[in-house]
């Protein structure tokens, strides 16, 4: 297997090359004095070495050896523990977190890099820090300030990790019908009782207290998802003076075995009139976890594109030792048995296929990062405002889209390997059952299209979508001169008329036909994707072309991908936009009982 290699002139291209990091953080004021590139590639220089050395070789054993649970504690697998020791005392904990606790106050676009290594190093260790900063997320954005300083600054040290307590068995996707209760004890606390299922990290030895968020409902709360409140609940109670005191009653009953990440620990939690404090407001707990849920769906993308980095890392290389067949051209080493498999046109079109979803894929969230640093760190409420927009229209994307080509991604470097790739040696295998789940938790994907298609689309009239096809069309405008780009700007043009076409089209239906939406969500959501990836490739494509005289090979093979991607892969989004334009009949045809 590979060692896994950060790629730093990627993200450094995107950052700097593409996104004009520089300019842009210099316009937010809430980012003054916090970043500059200089820093930017400090701060990547150093996660690459942690990662690359300490985080991603503990991997494989992980996988191997699972979280262990006896009698209630979990044990994460050998090294996890001083992994994550390394990780905190380097300050990574609080990279994004707030100054004023003790955070690093950085802004989405560099953390998100970061996140993308870590998690390709390994998924199953990132989750714990990803963990922690959404929860802190929450906390910060609703918490009162004495949780805030009670709980941050050990969260962002990273001596108290955070978990997030959402699902039960019967409540996945639809937590309107959660069970779990609070009542409360008249001194600001509540006591929390209920069962919680597939809680990542909600027990293990790596922190010294682990904070969960936990959702539930108080007695008389409205049915459904406005009656639902979000709490804090700690495993050890936090004394005055920030000292740990006794244990809360809640406990881990077990942890599930599966199919993927099985270095992290899915832990079953019961809180039996477990101590817990209000965040934000009562019964207005959804919304406060929205505000960690964005930011951990953006990640859940960013999960799967390292995944997927770390396949195509694996692939290429076996793809250059594998030695099989001749070439169609002849013999290209002659002094060899065989020649590398990387010479046949079609493994060629396997690793192209990779490389261009995950640096299409490394373009987009760090797109979408952008947005989040505007509603983060602008002044200006126009700009903050139409950012949020932008956020709400292209989470859904970067989770759902991201993940399912993550997937694919994946197994197409499996397939590199042929037999190899089935068995457990050389660790292509593991990377597909891992990057399974984000596709799944987080909101399962098919969730995330219908709330980009219904909440995101439809119900808005389009308005957010408009602002991204104007932002498309004014870079189409803006380059329509340039000879050398018109083989990406021309088609680009086609997939926005298209895009704009298939829309009007799915809100004309959704007006008389409820199961519109639902019909054409996972479609759209794809045909979405494609096209925002078209225009990431077109804006690398106009980089590259301009350094082409460099001679850098970084830029020529870039225009190379760029030409891949809109030649062989862009097509895609003629047959799903067939689909949609289809409609949703025949899905509903079949009465239920002839299933
Ligand atoms: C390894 C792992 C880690 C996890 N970590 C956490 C965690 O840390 N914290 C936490 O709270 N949860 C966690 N989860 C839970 C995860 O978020 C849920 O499993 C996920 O949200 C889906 O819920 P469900 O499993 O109940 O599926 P269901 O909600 O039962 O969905 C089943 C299927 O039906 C579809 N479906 C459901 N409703 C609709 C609808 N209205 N329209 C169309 N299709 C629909 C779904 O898309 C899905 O395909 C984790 C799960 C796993 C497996």
């Amino acid at each position: 297997m590979a060692e896994y290699k950060a790629p730093l002139r990627d993200m450094s291209f995107v950052l700097n090359e593409v996104f004009d990091a520089e300019n842009f953080w210099a316009s937010l004021p809430g980012l003054e004095g916090v970043v500059d590139p200089e820093t930017a590639n400090a701060v990547l220089e150093e996660a690459a070495k942690l990662i690359e050395q300490e985080i991603a070789p503990l991997n494989r054993e992980s996988d191997e050896q699972g979280s262990q649970w006896n009698d209630g504690e979990v044990t994460a697998p050998h090294g996890f523990k001083e992994a994550y020791q390394a990780f905190c005392e380097g300050g990574w904990n609080g990279l994004g977190g707030n100054p004023e606790y003790g955070g690093m106050g950085m802004p989405k676009t560099l953390t998100g890099q970061v996140e993308e290594m870590l998690q390709a190093g390994s998924m199953s260790f990132g989750l714990a820090p990803m963990l922690t900063a959404g929860a802190c997320l929450s906390i910060n954005a609703h918490g009162s300030d004495e949780l805030k300083e009670k709980y941050l600054p050990n969260m962002y040290s990273g001596v108290w990790s955070g978990a997030m307590d959402l699902t039960e068995p019967h409540a996945g996707t639809d937590l309107g019908i959660i069970r779990t209760k609070a009542t409360e004890n008249g001194d600001g606390s509540y006591n929390i009782t209920g069962t919680k299922i597939f809680i990542t990290w909600g027990e293990h030895d790596m922190a010294e207290n682990i904070i969960h968020l936990v959702l539930a409902k108080l007695p008389d709360a409205p049915a459904g998802p406005k009656g639902i409140s979000l709490f804090l609940v700690p495993k050890f109670m936090v004394n005055n003076d920030g000292s740990l005191g006794e244990r809360n009653s809640m406990g881990c009953g077990s942890i599930e075995k599966k199919m993927g990440i099985k270095g992290s620990a899915t832990c079953v939690m019961n809180f039996d009139e477990a101590k817990g404090w209000l965040v934000g407001e009562v019964n207005q707990g959804l919304a406060c976890m929205f505000t960690m849920m964005n930011y951990e769906r953006l990640v859940v993308g960013i999960q799967a594109l390292g995944a997927a980095d770390m396949s195509y890392q694996n692939a290429v290389e076996y793809a250059r030792d594998r030695l099989q067949s001749r070439s169609p051209e002849g013999k290209k080493y002659p002094e060899k048995a065989a020649d590398p498999i990387i010479v046949h046109p079609d493994v060629r079109r396997m690793l192209l296929a990779m490389r261009a979803q995950t640096e299409g894929a490394r373009a987009f969230s760090t797109y979408v990062a952008k947005w989040l640093d505007i509603t983060k760190f602008s002044d200006n409420a126009e700009d903050k405002a139409a950012a949020s927009g932008m956020v709400a229209l292209l989470t859904p994307v970067a989770k759902a889209f991201v993940s399912d080509k993550a997937l694919e991604t994946t197994v197409i470097g499996q397939q590199i390997f042929g037999g190899h790739g089935f068995i457990r040696e050389w660790g292509q295998e593991q990377l597909v059952r891992d990057v399974r789940i984000t596709q799944i938790y987080e909101g399962a994907n098919g969730i995330q299209a219908m709330d980009l298609m219904g909440r995101k689309v439809v119900a808005n009239g389009g308005k957010d979508l408009e602002t991204f096809t104007a932002e498309v069309q004014a870079f189409i405008d803006a380059n329509s001169d340039d000879a050398a780009l018109a083989e990406f700007i021309r088609p680009l043009q086609a997939e926005i008329n298209n895009l704009k076409d298939v829309t009007a089209q799915v809100i004309e239906q959704a007006q008389s036909n409820p199961n519109a939406i639902g019909a054409a969500a996972n479609d759209y959501l794809h045909l979405f994707g494609f096209t925002a990836l078209a225009y990431m490739w077109a804006m690398m494509a106009k980089v590259a072309l301009a350094k082409l005289d460099s001679g850098d090979e970084f830029y020529a093979t870039k225009l190379k991908l760029a030409r891949f991607f809109y030649q062989r892969q862009l097509s895609a989004t003629q047959s799903l936009s067939a689909n949609i334009k289809a409609g949703g009949d025949t899905l509903m045809d079949l009465a239920e009982e002839l299933f």
